[in-house]
């Protein structure tokens, strides 16, 4: 016997899962270079030559000091270099114990939405939104609740989300800069839904959280900024990756940050490192702890997907397609021309063009390109989104 949830879980493949291996397949059979592979959000710039150089030093270390189990929060050392470099970015005071160090971004999710479950919750996620919240729900035991899109600004509708809240919302789940609009909430946005979401906890007694799920915090464009949400909303956990900001995605290393101002801190932080336990987490890899630490200053090298996000828009928008210009992140959205997604990810399997529909993102209509690819293959792609241009014109 096994369980029916977990084995549909297993067996029902991610979309843009299904378009990577589909691109595998293509490439053996054509070519790699005759494939144009914008599914998957795996970075294309190399991590800092500083996390290489770290780690190489940290192997000639003893190796029970480099490898052996941290606490389960984390090596304190290495907490407290976050939590320095975090308040000296935040204008808040964040200390090593409003840290919980885990294996990347997913996880803290997880254990967050866990931490704050209560019988009958509801989560708010605001489309287009990361498909995998709907995975990430599940041992909570609490229900998504998803925001319909607002596909002209791609901000929050308010009217929506008014109507959405109520009694048994928990959480709201914010991401900025977005997977996949590439969209950043503005300090004006954030303010006012601050705003509601005070107004709202007030009215049932208890707090409304936002769970900030911001692994692109640092690749934004233009110098835009992305508020820190606790100095606006206190009720604010923080779930962060160094998957993409450092190019980690598999060495698995992230945190959960719960700031002081956050209502019942002194309970949530012994709720999240429950909740984490009930997955099975013991510590983060020490050694990748131990090289953030040492690379905890570093910021990403924007200019290669700043350059994608540039060319691929500019080139996209004058072959005609109606696209929305990414302020951060690596992703950029671009419409369907008939606005049936899934029938033009089809079509453009036949230029060998590999697009996401953005039905899982809460979506439709709209195609997810990843921008973290290399800039050789963008310029050779765009013929072929010509034609595929051309075919749904001469339609
Ligand atoms: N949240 C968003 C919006 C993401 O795009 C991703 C990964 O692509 C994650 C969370 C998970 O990131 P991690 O690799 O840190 O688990």
């Amino acid at each position: 016997m096994y369980s029916n949830d977990m084995h549909e879980l297993g067996t029902r493949p991610s979309c843009i899962r299904e378009l990577f291996e589909y691109g595998n397949k293509r490439a053996a059979e054509c070519g790699r270079e005759n494939v144009y592979d914008y599914s998957r959000g795996n970075p294309s710039v190399p991590a800092p030559a500083l996390v290489g150089e770290t780690l190489r030093e940290l192997t000639t270390r003893d190796s029970l000091s480099v490898h052996g189990y941290t606490s389960a929060p984390g090596d304190p050392n290495v907490r407290k270099a976050i939590a320095d470099d975090l308040t000296g970015r935040a204008g808040m005071n964040i200390d090593a114990s409003d840290l919980f160090i885990t294996c990347g971004a997913a996880p803290a999710l997880v254990s967050t939405m866990m931490a704050v479950a209560v019988p009958g919750g509801e989560v708010i996620a605001i489309a287009p939104y990361f498909p995998e919240y709907g995975v990430f729900i599940k041992p909570s035991g609490m229900k998504l609740v998803v925001v319909t899109a607002d596909t002209e600004s791609f901000q929050i509708n308010f009217e929506k989300l008014g109507a959405a809240i109520n009694p048994n919302t928990q959480a709201l789940i914010v991401n900025s800069p977005n997977n996949p609009s590439g969209v950043v909430l503005s300090r004006e946005t954030l303010t006012k839904l601050a705003g509601i979401l005070s107004a709202k906890s007030a009215e049932y007694g208890h707090p409304i959280y936002i769970i900030s799920d911001e692994p692109y915090r640092e690749l934004v464009y233009d110098g835009l900024e992305v508020p820190f949400i606790p100095g606006i909303y206190p009720n604010t956990i923080i779930c962060y990756s160094y998957s993409k900001s450092l190019s980690l995605p598999g060495d698995r290393i992230g945190y959960v940050c719960i700031p002081k101002c956050c209502a019942d801190h002194d309970d949530l932080v012994p709720a999240l490192a429950g909740s984490a336990r009930t997955l099975g987490h013991v510590c983060a890899p020490s050694i990748m702890q131990k090289t953030v630490e040492k690379c905890v200053k570093l910021r990403p090298d924007i200019k290669t997907y700043d350059e994608n996000r540039t060319d691929l828009y500019n080139a996209l928008t004058d072959i005609g397609f109606t696209a929305v210009k990414p302020m951060g992140a690596f992703y950029l959205l671009m419409k369907a021309p008939d606005g049936d997604s899934l029938a033009f990810s089809e079509a453009a399997k036949k230029y060998n063009l590999l697009i996401v529909p953005c039905d899982d993102f809460g979506c439709p209509g709209w195609m997810r390109l990843c921008t973290a690819v290399s800039h050789d293959m963008i310029l050779r792609s765009i013929p072929a989104f010509a034609k595929l241009y051309a075919d749904y014109a001469a339609k």
